[in-house]
């Protein structure tokens, strides 16, 4: 029964598929959408009552995609390269059986139109687009290690030639309406409500049901292959730029650039079904199923918040109280008062508490500038935000969140003054990047209202927050958290209390890594550049510069006189103690660290360097300095896993890749496990323990699970 697509005829002999998937808020391309359209278009095709036919959709966005928990789904099936192709060749198949039926179809793309959706409108051959800002085409596969496998790498750029399709199926490139129009993507743009009028006009003028390419002497546009000296160019030039951002880490761009190339030298059927080869290979590969894992289902499922507990009221924060308006309060002050809350932002003093509110005032400026936001929207955000140093003003907060100084002392004394003034039920959460939560909680009256919301820096930039359950945090406490990150929209994780909690002792593993070699006496350069290969943003090196040796340092002293004599130093420790206590570099904020920072000339590594820890003669292979980054980190995720601080494998996941940028490839550090096997990883760690030292050590937690061969996924 077709109960997806709604098959009507008017008068004018002219058929509307009406696309309108029951119970959903988005159309998807699922398998039954499919059947029901393959059929819808037998019936068009076989009826001679009717002329041609319109494609639209029943919500506000047209198709946001193929359906990808089904792919995911499928996967878990374990995906051949031959399945793989053969999902896309049926999909393909239904598009091609339309466009070459002999009835002319056109397309009202209403709304957004991405992936499937928009090579849906693209084998149509008339597309009108909706004059609506949020009416942007797409094709955002690679993005999740895929490529569009229903005629995108094909079609467009047949239609707009190569050179501005490649953006489009290698970048993930965007087209509003107008760039649409003007690229020639579609026919014409028009008022949402005389969309589907305007696909009617075209089917009763004189409609020609032959694409483009299905006509006699059709040329690609700027020509195709290796002979046409431009085109030529664009590939050679393209491919070494693929190479170079994704370091031969992804295989979907150069599988999409590939089909590009090999199929628009061919008839269109011919480059279709090399499309669905292409597909194929990526979909069962591991890449794929790490991406889609991690940063379509799991963080989806994240930002609907999978971790809340059940049976506790949904809550909203009107007003919210924050405690320290230095560089983190000043962030989470900017991205609170943008999701429409009141906040009260308080520090010491006055200056410091107008101070952080400037910080807002600074993004939105440019955001007016950049053309992003109005004068009078940027005014009401900031009329959101009230510096103050009195505690009084917190009255009535739901959620106060304190960022002031790492200090105990400090928190303890903020928490009781702020206990005193909030309403009874209110939160209050810790942005401590290091004091474990118990602890902090310790200093509050209503230990079960105390959790940790740790953000990352940039606020407004970085997607995660980490939320902490503490000893005696309370369901409610952890629900109602989470419900603002999600007010926010912010990915969460949650994890247990523990020092460092997830992300911190985990990313700290990788800088101390990267020191430890340094201090070994491998190159520098080849620490950096190999970060950079496995796919990590920047160098250990670079990023403990960016977070300042200072703060490693501070950091790390205070953790010893807490433990006292018992404390064991990081393997890299040595290094951040010579270059704070005895070189003052310190770190890029003071100007010089690992890095020198010569003005208006690009950063460079401290020539320094080599004479304090002179390279060896012999450097290891690049692969093994990769290898001592990723599998230190993912080592330390297991042991977190262990000790019960994450509960979950995606927290793990998501919170590598969307806090620290931990490689998407890998699909986040427990992923990496499960792809390089964990029997493998194991006998790795063992190999690296004898060879650099205990931190390598795996627990015989670890050890049993290997000889299990449990993966942390079943699927
Ligand atoms: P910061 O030094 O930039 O700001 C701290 C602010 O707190 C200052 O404006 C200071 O005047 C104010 N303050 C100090 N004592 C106060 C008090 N008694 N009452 C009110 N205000 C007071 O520090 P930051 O980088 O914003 O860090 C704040 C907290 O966030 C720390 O606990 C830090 O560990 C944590 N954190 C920092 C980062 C980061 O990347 N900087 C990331 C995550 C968490």
């Amino acid at each position: 029964m077709n109960n997806t697509i709604q098959y009507t005829v008017d008068s004018d002999g002219i058929a509307t598929l009406l696309i309108d998937i029951p119970g959903k808020s988005m159309n998807v391309l699922s398998d039954k959408i499919v059947l029901e359209l393959s059929a819808c278009i037998d019936k068009v095709a076989a009826d001679d009552d009717v002329k041609g036919a319109v494609i639209a959709s029943g919500k506000a966005a047209f198709i946001a995609g193929a359906d990808l928990t089904e792919l995911v789904t499928a996967y878990a099936r374990g995906v051949t390269p031959e399945q793989g192709y053969q999902w896309s060749a049926t999909l393909s198949g239904v598009f091609r059986k339309m466009e070459t039926c002999g009835k002319p179809f056109a397309v009202a793309i209403n709304g957004l139109a991405l992936g499937g959706g928009f090579e849906l409108c693209l084998a149509c051959h008339y597309r009108v687009l909706a004059d609506n800002p949020k009416a942007v085409l797409g094709l955002p596969e690679v993005s999740i290690g895929l490529l569009p496998g229903a005629g995108g790498t094909q079609r467009l750029p047949r239609l707009v030639g190569t050179e501005k399709a490649l953006p489009v199926i290698l970048q993930g490139k965007k087209l509003k309406p107008k760039q649409a129009l003007e690229m020639g993507v579609v026919h014409e743009i028009a008022p949402a409500d005389e969309l589907l009028q305007r696909a009617k006009d075209w089917l009763l003028g004189n409609p020609d049901p032959v694409a483009p390419w299905d006509a006699k002497g059709f040329r690609m546009p700027g020509g195709a292959g290796a002979n046409t000296p431009k085109t030529a160019q664009t590939f050679m030039v393209g491919t070494s730029l693929l190479a170079a951002t994704t370091q031969h880490n992804y295989p979907a761009p150069i599988a999409a650039i590939s089909a590009v190339y090999e199929g628009c030298i061919t008839p269109l059927d011919t480059g279709l079904d090399i499309e669905s080869q292409y597909f194929g290979q990526l979909v069962s590969g591991v890449v794929a199923r790490n991406m889609m894992r991690s940063l379509f289902v799991n963080k989806g499922a994240a930002d609907k918040l999978a971790r809340r507990p059940a049976g506790i009221e949904k809550s909203r924060v009107r007003k919210l109280g924050i405690l320290g308006a230095g560089m983190m309060g000043a962030g989470i002050a900017y991205v609170s008062a943008r999701a429409g809350m009141q906040v009260v932002l308080l520090d010491t003093d006055m200056e410091a508490a107008e101070r952080g509110k400037a910080y807002s005032e600074g993004l939105l400026n440019k955001a007016v500038k950049r053309g992003y936001s109005t004068q009078d929207k940027a005014q009401a955000l900031l009329d959101l935000i009230r510096p103050t140093t009195a505690y009084e003003d917190l009255e009535g907060c739901e959620l106060v969140i304190e960022a002031v100084f790492e200090s105990r002392e400090i928190k303890a004394d903020v928490t009781a003054k702020t206990e005193a003034v909030i309403p009874a039920n209110a939160i209050f959460a810790s942005n401590t990047s290091t004091l474990p939560i118990t602890g902090l909680a310790q200093a509050s009256k209503r230990p079960a209202s105390f959790i940790g919301l740790h953000f990352f820096s940039p606020v407004d930039k970085m997607p995660l927050v980490e939320l902490i359950v503490g000893e005696k945090s309370s369901d409610e406490a952890i629900a109602r958290g989470l419900d603002y990150i999600q007010q926010i929209r912010k990915t969460p994780i949650v994890v247990n209390d523990s020092p460092g909690f997830y992300t911190s002792r985990v990313f700290a593993t990788s800088t101390n890594e990267g020191l430890t070699m340094l201090a070994e006496g491998v190159n520098p350069a080849l620490i950096e550049n190999a970060a950079k290969m496995a796919g990590l943003p920047v160098g250990p090196l670079a990023v403990m510069d960016e977070v300042t040796l200072e703060l490693g340092y501070k950091i790390t002293m205070q953790a010893a006189a807490d433990e006292g004599d018992g404390y064991v130093f990081a393997s890299g420790f040595g290094v951040i103690r010579k270059f704070v206590e005895e070189l003052d570099r310190r770190g890029k904020r003071f100007g010089k660290g690992f890095y020198d920072y010569p003005e208006g000339e690009k950063k460079h590594l401290w020539p320094g360097l080599a004479e304090l820890y002179p390279p060896a003669e012999q450097q290891p292979p690049t692969q093994e300095v990769i290898d001592r980054l990723l599998y230190r980190q993912a080592l330390e995720t297991a042991r977190c896993f262990e000790d019960g601080v994450l509960d979950h494998p995606a927290d793990a996941d998501i919170g590598s890749i969307f806090g620290w940028g931990f490689p998407p490839w890998t699909g986040g550090t427990l992923s990496f496990i499960d792809t390089v096997g964990i029997q493998h990883f194991v006998s790795e760690c063992d190999r690296m323990a004898e060879a650099y030292g205990p931190r390598f050590e795996v627990s015989d937690w670890l050890r049993e699970r290997a000889g299990r061969d449990e993966a942390f996924y079943q699927t």
